[in-house]
């Protein structure tokens, strides 16, 4: 039996394999997600982003218990850019969590960047996919809301959770880097410390001066207690997502974001591969003072494509 027909079977071994191709990038890895591809799109997919130390890794263990009762089959992808190896090290060691300690119905696996953030913004969302093939039918995926990939991978999810906590920094930080423009729920953990009222406070009137047809909800947790209220505002987001086409909407948003990005990527990597001269060129003119960085930049890329 392929690779592939064993994963849509469940079998987790496979699915383990698959993962590690998917990871590798390599040529095993586009056959398998093309095979797999057409039994993909019935999981949801929720993405927790947020700055390093604010409880995700905690409030993600709690949410996949609470999903477990709910008898949803959860997928978990952690990518983590600090760990130089792959399986599970978020939610095993940090926390003391083995996967032993969930059941059969719950896969866990960690992806790390190692040094390529390029590959783990392809990779990432590749490794959901194969996950959604598998039948798992609730996906999370845990990022370090700090680089713009980072970002980018948990806003390919179906809701958005972006998770502050009154000692990472204030909210205007959170809106530079981008985070709350991708926010479908604001979560305020750690609200056991002092400063989750003025946090709060402040996300609201930032969320007053947006325009969009739906308004995060902001909602308080204490991740070493509960993450229910993180639970019911995803279930209040999904059933959102559920009226009007809003969900056939956004994954559609999504795949034309994620195909614009690769092409983009590919065919960079495809002409550059063979432009060495032209690239030298332009090198040589910007250090010999005989045109500007922008200048020599235009004139290689309309030498490489007239
Ligand atoms: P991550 O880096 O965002 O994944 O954060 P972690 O989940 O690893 O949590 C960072 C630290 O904060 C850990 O020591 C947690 O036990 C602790 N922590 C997580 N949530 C809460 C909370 O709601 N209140 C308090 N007081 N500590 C928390």
């Amino acid at each position: 039996m392929s690779v592939a027909d064993a994963i849509l079977r469940g079998d987790r071994q496979a699915l383990a394999r698959g993962l590690s191709q998917v990871e590798a990038l390599g040529a095993e890895a586009v056959a398998l997600l093309d095979a797999v591809w057409s039994r993909t799109g019935r999981a949801r997919r929720v993405g927790i982003t947020g700055p390093p130390g604010a409880g995700k890794s905690t409030l993600v263990a709690r949410l996949v218990r609470l999903f477990r009762e709910a008898d949803r089959k959860v997928g978990v992808v952690a990518v983590d850019p600090s760990s130089a190896f792959t399986g599970g090290a978020l939610l095993g060691d940090r926390h003391r969590m083995s996967r032993e300690a969930f059941d059969e119905q719950v896969f866990v696996r960690s992806l790390a960047s190692r040094g390529s953030l390029g590959g783990l913004s392809r990779a990432a969302p590749a490794a959901l996919d194969l996950m959604d093939a598998a039948g798992f039918d609730l996906l999370l995926v845990e990022t370090v809301g700090v680089g713009q990939v980072e970002i980018e991978v948990a806003a390919t999810a179906d809701s958005v959770v972006v998770v502050l906590s009154p000692e990472s920094g204030d909210a205007v930080q959170a809106m530079k880097a981008g985070l709350l423009e991708i926010a479908d729920v604001l979560c305020i953990n750690k609200s056991d410390r002092e400063g989750a009222d003025a946090l709060a406070a402040s996300l609201e009137s930032m969320l007053d001066r947006r325009e969009a047809p739906w308004r995060p909800p902001v909602v308080r947790t204490n991740a070493l207690e509960s993450a229910a209220a993180l639970h019911e505002a995803l279930a209040a987001h999904a059933a959102y997502l559920d009226e009007n086409g809003h969900l056939e909407e956004r994954r559609n948003e999504g795949f034309t974001r994620r195909l614009r990005n690769l092409v983009a990527d590919l065919v960079a990597e495809a002409v550059l591969g063979g432009a060495g001269p032209e690239i030298d060129q332009a090198v040589a003119d910007v250090s010999a003072g005989r045109r500007s960085i922008l200048g020599a930049a235009r004139r290689a890329a309309e030498a490489i494509v007239p």
